[in-house]
C-alpha cells in the first residue's frame, strides 16, 4: 500500500470480482472477464474506487468471507467416536453417545480450534449451530451454549449461536416459549430440526409466534434426506407466509428437493422468494450422509441450487459438519466448500459469478447488513495473490487487507 500525494492509499494492480461491487459503473475500473481491475484506492480507511491500473494486475481484493451454518460444538470429535459411517439417524446417534461426555473444556478446546480455523480462512461472519436436547428443561442453556457464546464474544468473529431443538419438542406452546425466552436472553437465533415428526405443523405455528413476539431469527434444519414424502421445506414457507413474517429465516440441507418436479420446485422455489426465506447448501456433509445404500452411491444429495438461483431466491453455501459424526472430514473454510460446490453441484466459469455464496449472499441469509468492496472499510476486506477468480477460490493465500499479513495464527 503507498501513500498519494494527496494522502490518499492505493494498492496498485486490483482485481475486483465484479459480484462483489454494490455499484460497478460508480466504482470504475476496467472489466476482465468476471472481475474490475485497477489501483485501489483507499480513502480515510475505506475502498472508494478504482482508478487506471499501474501494474500488472496480481491481487483479488474481496470482503471478508461469511460462513451460515457449522456446527462448532460437534467439530473435531470424530477420532473418539465409534460406529461412523452411516445415514443421518446413525450419525445422530452415534453423536450423541458423544455428547454425554461433554466438559467445558472438551467443548471450549474443539470449538476454539473450529474458531482459529474459521478466521484463518478469512471469516468475519459466522453461525454455529448448538444442539439443544429435546428432554432439557427449556429454561435451562446446554453447557455449549454457555461455551460458545463466551468464546464468540473473545474472537474477532462476529459469531451467531442458533439452537438446534427437535421441532417436535416446540409443539408444546409453553415448552416452545421457554426455548425462545432462553435463547432470547443471548441474543440467539431460533433453530430446529424438520424432517417428518407428525407435530410438525404445530412445532413451526409456535416458532413463528415466538419469533414474532421476541423479534428472532430463524433458521431450519429441513428435509435433510431423499426418502419420498420429506415437505418441511414448504410447510415453512407456507408458515412464514400465513403470518405475514418479517423477520430472517434460513433454512439448511433441502436435500428431498432433489425428488421433486419441475413443477414442485418452482411452485416452492417461488414461495420461497415471496417469503424471503434463504437456503444453505452443504455438500460436505450431503454427500456423505445421503444416498446410503448398498455399495457406491450415485445420488448427490444436494438441494436444487441452480433452480433457486434462477427464481429469485438466496442460496448460500456453508461448511456443515467438520471431522465429527455426520462427517469425519471437512474443513472450516468457505473456499474449500465452494470449491467442492463448483465440482458436485456443476458452478461453472465465471467463477466470480459464485463468490457470493460465501460472502454476500451468506450475508443477506444471516440477516446481516451488507458487505461489498466499494465502501467498505479495509479491516473488512481480504487480499490475495491470485491473477484470476479460479486462483483465488482453490487456495492462494489471504491476508486482512489493514494488517497486511497471514490471516493464519
Ligand atoms: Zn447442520
Amino acid at each position: 500500500m503507498t501513500g498519494g500525494k494527496d494522502g490518499l492509499d492505493r494498492i496498485a494492480g486490483v482485481l475486483v470480482p465484479v459480484s462483489l461491487v454494490s455499484d460497478p459503473v460508480a466504482f470504475g475500473g476496467e472489466r476482465l472477464d468476471d472481475c474490475l481491475v485497477g489501483d485501489l484506492v483507499l480513502q480515510e480507511g475505506r475502498a472508494v474506487r478504482l482508478e487506471p491500473a499501474t501494474e500488472q494486475a496480481a491481487r483479488v481484493v474481496l470482503p471478508r468471507l461469511t460462513e451460515p451454518h457449522v456446527h462448532l460444538d460437534k467439530c473435531h470429535s470424530v477420532h473418539r467416536l465409534e460406529n461412523v459411517g452411516g445415514n443421518l439417524k446413525a450419525a445422530i446417534k452415534a453423536q450423541n453417545a458423544d455428547m454425554k461426555g461433554w466438559t467445558e473444556m472438551d467443548v471450549r478446546s474443539r470449538a476454539g480450534r473450529g474458531i482459529s480455523e474459521l478466521l484463518a480462512s478469512g471469516c468475519g461472519a459466522v453461525r454455529t449451530h448448538v444442539d439443544w436436547s429435546d428432554d432439557d428443561d427449556p429454561s435451562v442453556e446446554p453447557l455449549a451454549w454457555a461455551v460458545l457464546h463466551e468464546l464468540g464474544e473473545d474472537s474477532d468473529l462476529l459469531l451467531e449461536c442458533a439452537a438446534l431443538i427437535d421441532i417436535g419438542a416446540l409443539a408444546d406452546s409453553g415448552h416452545a416459549r421457554g426455548y425462545a425466552r432462553a435463547i432470547a436472553h443471548r441474543n440467539g437465533v431460533l433453530g430446529a430440526f424438520v424432517f417428518d415428526q407428525p407435530e410438525r405443523d404445530e412445532g413451526l405455528r409456535n416458532v413463528f409466534r415466538e419469533a414474532e413476539r421476541l423479534g428472532l431469527k430463524l433458521d431450519f434444519h429441513v428435509d435433510e434426506g431423499l426418502e419420498p414424502g420429506l415437505d418441511g421445506l414448504e410447510r415453512i414457507a407456507d408458515a412464514a407466509l400465513a403470518v405475514g413474517f418479517g423477520g430472517s429465516i434460513l433454512c439448511g440441507h433441502a436435500c428431498s428437493l432433489a425428488n421433486c418436479a419441475e413443477s414442485d420446485v418452482a411452485r416452492i422455489a417461488d414461495k420461497l422468494a415471496e417469503a424471503g426465506i434463504a437456503i444453505t447448501v452443504l455438500p460436505q456433509t450431503n454427500l456423505y450422509l445421503q444416498d446410503r445404500g448398498q455399495g457406491t452411491p450415485d445420488r448427490r444429495g444436494l438441494t436444487r441450487l441452480h433452480e433457486l438461483r434462477g427464481r429469485g431466491v438466496t442460496v448460500a453455501l456453508g461448511a456443515d459438519n467438520v471431522r465429527d459424526a455426520f462427517c469425519p472430514v471437512g474443513r472450516h473454510d468457505p473456499r474449500h466448500v465452494l470449491s467442492l460446490a463448483v465440482v458436485a453441484a456443476h458452478l461453472d466459469p465465471p467463477l466470480g459469478d459464485h463468490l457470493p455464496l460465501i460472502t454476500t449472499a451468506a450475508r443477506r441469509g444471516m440477516g446481516l447488513p451488507q458487505l461489498t468492496v466499494d465502501g467498505s472499510a479495509v479491516e473488512d476486506l481480504l487480499i490475495c495473490d491470485a491473477g484470476d477468480t479460479s486462483d483465488l477460490i482453490t487456495g492462494a493465500e489471504l491476508r486482512s487487507l489493514s494488517e497486511k499479513r497471514s490471516l493464519t495464527r
